[in-house]
């Protein structure tokens, strides 16, 4: 475990880059200072007379958290006689530290100085008081915020504090990590994020500002022009004018025949067209005479943002822009430019913000941002893998803008938006990004990161970049080791070296691209890599088992290497067995899915907006339960060479009136679906997953059993088994087989083969009744089950 001493406290005196240091200075004689002696203290906590809530808070916490160190009661108290310490820049402080400039200190800036007797925790307003309060009882008293639910409290019935001077202001007013922790205020907070922002931080507003719906019939100029080869130089993107037109077809009738006739998309504007940009500049002032009263402290935003998508104007105007300036990020620089200027005397604290995204990546060549415009840089379509600095052209980019714009900040992205919890080893990446803003004058930060209680490393992630986005020039190993030790304990060595064989793993051979929408690990880990991951994870929940706590948070870690044993268990088999390897995934895949299902750990979502109850239901695809008989040509089978497919895996296009499970002693598991009647709609399916792909053959076991006085005249088709394949839309017939009612009418279940194919995602295997009789005609169609046996 680490130990934690005063002598961190030194750290505080040299980690402060030099351009952010506003004052700063070893105090010459060294003077301790006890807060508390064996659970006594003679201090009283001062706030101001009518202290901002945030103060009020800030007190409320340090009496708190200083309660829970040393025992001692600190009171909360307007004024005291003894000795002090002064939480918030109340007039007291004020005219004790006549040296401080406030206004310099922003918003979030800290003042953390011992002064005579008396300590002096203030800052700007309105939040810097509660960071200087947290700031001070991380560094100075150890403690540690974890993540919501764990902090460290080092209890010492003496508390001693050397003399302090630390006056700072972080380079970021805005630091938002968006991820499972931002919904927990009092954590963000703890973390000293700017959580309470007045402005939104941030999103696609073309759409508010210049709708389609009240300007596109009469200007439909004021919109994109889109001809055929509007996007034939852009393979990032599936656009067409058909395709974009269908998409205006689908919301507007009327607008669709403008667009046919025009080929103007109401979707990105056309801001080469004037009265268009006036517009857009219109509705900025309105929504500012609405919102501009309400905002109290800065930044103070308003967003000019194209919309979410490569769509852009291809007009002759815009095109020869783009043509001069290199980007298309002139044109809204332009109208952003135009707008900040016509705003900027009566709101001159206003910033009009625009994004560099997608076509509007690299700035221009000659159009310079306004004083008053924030460039927003989001690093979406890159390698997550590596950081921003090590990335061409985004290092350009961020280096050019960085030299044009008043106001830089950037919107990254530090999750897989496909997968939260399997393995993303990007760790450090982020951090690495948000020292490379610091360095390129960034002052404000967003990061889009994973949502989900069980994402990869999630709280890790936050503890390092959270500290990052405060201090960008800390070192985010050490940031990380300490966040491993305090939340995971004695398991901390062996997630240390998880987190280092995932890394070195990614780098191998030249390095793999990490896409922030990959669904698959295959293409960078093998099997040696899941074996020693697995060992690494047994070694670190040995090392815990002694603690309940420990062990849940290790077994919560551990489920992203579960989830790539579930998806890629056949294919890591497979290779275990060719090349005579140790397999260390699960030893029955269809009872660690129960677990999972069993929802121990509070997955939330494993995607956005996905329940873990949805992946579950999928995975039963690929693992069933091996609840029925094994087959009798499945016998000498090792497992997973076949698959059953059961009735609860079966969908039914249908009407759960007439098809039910019902219970079948005939059936290999007790159990069959039973379709009654032969309505073409009537039918079940069972569709094979991803994880399934491969060659098998197919085999399916049904019956068919007719009734009443006409059973014995049967004739014709009594039941279709189809397999079906859907490359792109196309639904093709693979194999299919007609059952005549003579054959079976009656009988037992029979094995129907359907012949050996390649099966991928997208494969259906139907079985239909097709009796020639009304309903009752024959009592139905049994079906017991589908087995794959691989080939
Ligand atoms: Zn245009």
């Amino acid at each position: 475990m680490m130990s934690f001493g005063f002598m961190n406290f030194k750290r505080c005196l040299v980690f402060l880059p030099s351009f952010l240091l506003i004052h700063i200075s070893l105090v010459e004689e060294l003077s301790a200072m006890v807060l508390a002696d064996k659970g006594q203290t003679q201090f009283a906590i001062v706030v101001d007379d009518a202290p901002l809530p945030l103060e009020q808070t800030a007190a409320e916490e340090l009496g708190k958290y200083l309660e829970k160190i040393t025992s001692a009661k600190f009171p909360i108290q307007k004024q005291a006689t003894g000795p002090v310490i002064h939480v918030g820049p109340t007039r007291a402080v004020q005219q004790l530290l006549p040296d401080v400039d406030w206004a310099a200190l922003g918003t979030d800036g800290i003042v953390i100085r011992t002064v005579g007797g008396d300590l002096v925790l203030a800052g700007g307003r309105h939040r810097g008081t509660l960071f200087a309060v947290y700031t001070f009882l991380q560094d100075f008293a150890g403690c540690r915020w974890w993540s919501g639910d764990a902090e460290r409290v080092p209890e010492q019935a003496t508390l001693v504090i050397d003399a302090l001077d630390v006056i700072y202001r972080p380079q970021f007013d805005q630091r938002v990590i968006s991820s499972s922790q931002y919904g927990n205020r009092v954590f963000s907070l703890k973390s000293r994020q700017t959580i309470d922002l007045e402005y939104s931080f941030g999103d696609h507003t073309i759409d508010k500002l210049l709708p389609p719906d009240k300007h596109f019939i009469e200007h439909p100029d004021w919109y994109m022009y889109a001809p055929d080869n509007a996007f034939q130089n852009d393979p990032t993107t599936q656009y067409t004018f058909a395709s974009m037109l269908g998409g205006v077809k689908s919301r507007n009738l009327q607008h669709y025949e403008i667009a046919q006739r025009t080929r103007r998309i109401p979707m990105a504007p056309c801001l080469s067209v004037p009265e268009a940009r006036r517009t857009i500049g219109d509705a900025v002032i309105a929504q500012l005479a609405e919102k501009y009263p309400t905002w109290k402290y800065p930044p103070k935003v308003v967003w000019v943002t194209q919309w979410d998508g490569r769509q852009k104007c291809s007009c002759a105007k815009c095109i020869a822009v783009r043509a001069t300036e290199g980007s298309h990020a002139a044109l809204w620089v332009t109208t952003a430019n135009e707008i900040a200027e016509r705003i900027e005397d009566k709101y001159p604290d206003v910033l009009i913000g625009t994004l560099s995204y997608l076509h509007t990546k690299a700035p221009p060549r000659t159009v310079v941002p306004r004083k008053n415009v924030l460039i927003y840089m989001a690093f979406l379509d890159r390698d997550h893998g590596k950081p921003v600095s090590d990335l061409v052209p985004q290092r350009d980019h961020l280096a050019q803008w960085s030299k044009i714009a008043s106001h830089l900040w950037t919107w990254d992205y530090n999750t897989n938006f496909r997968q939260f919890v399997k393995p993303h080893p990007n760790y450090f990446v982020q951090a690495q990004s948000i020292r490379a803003y610091g360095q390129a004058g960034v002052s404000g930060m967003l990061v889009q990161s994973f949502h989900g209680d069980a994402s990869d490393f999630t709280r890790m992630r936050y503890y390092v970049n959270t500290q990052m986005m405060w201090d960008p020039t800390l070192d985010e190993q050490q940031l990380a080791n300490e966040f491993l030790e305090g939340y995971y304990g004695d398991a901390a060595p062996f997630l240390r070296k998880y987190i280092n064989l995932m890394k070195q793993t990614l780098q191998r051979d030249g390095g793999h691209f990490l896409s922030c929408y990959a669904t698959t690990t295959r293409a960078w880990m093998t099997l040696d890599d899941m074996n020693n991951a697995t060992q690494l994870f047994n070694h670190a929940l040995e090392a815990v088992a002694y603690d309940e706590t420990l062990s849940f948070r290790v077994r919560r870690a551990r489920l992203g290497i579960e989830m790539v044993w579930l998806e890629r268990f056949r294919e890591l088999l497979a290779e275990s067995r060719r090349a005579g390897k140790p397999f260390l995934g699960p030893e029955d895949p269809y009872a660690l899915l129960n677990q999972m299902g069993r929802d121990e750990i509070a997955w939330q979502t494993y995607r956005p907006w996905r329940p873990m109850s949805e992946y579950v239901k999928k995975m039963r695809a690929v693992f069933p339960s091996r609840s029925g008989k094994t087959p009798g040509i499945c016998q000498e089978l090792e497992a997973y060479d076949w698959e059953d497919v059961q009735e609860h895996l079966f969908e039914s296009v249908l009407d759960p009136k007439i098809v039910s499970v019902v219970d079948d002693s005939k059936a290999s598991n007790g159990k069959a679906v039973r379709l009654v009647g032969r309505l073409k709609s009537l039918q079940v399916r069972t569709e094979i997953p991803a994880q399934l792909a491969g060659r098998w053959q197919v085999y399916v076991v049904a019956r068919v059993q007719a009734l009443g006085t006409r059973a014995g005249d049967q004739t014709g088709v009594a039941m279709g088994v189809d397999l079906r394949d859907s490359p792109g839309d196309a639904v093709q017939e693979v194999q299919s087989i007609t059952v005549d009612f003579p054959a079976i009418v009656d009988s037992d279940y029979a094995t129907y083969d359907l012949g050996v194919h390649d099966l991928g995602h997208g494969s259906v295997i139907w079985v239909k009744p097709n009796g020639p009789g009304a309903y009752g005609d024959h009592a139905g169609t049994w079906v017991d089950r589908i087995f794959l046996v691989a080939k």
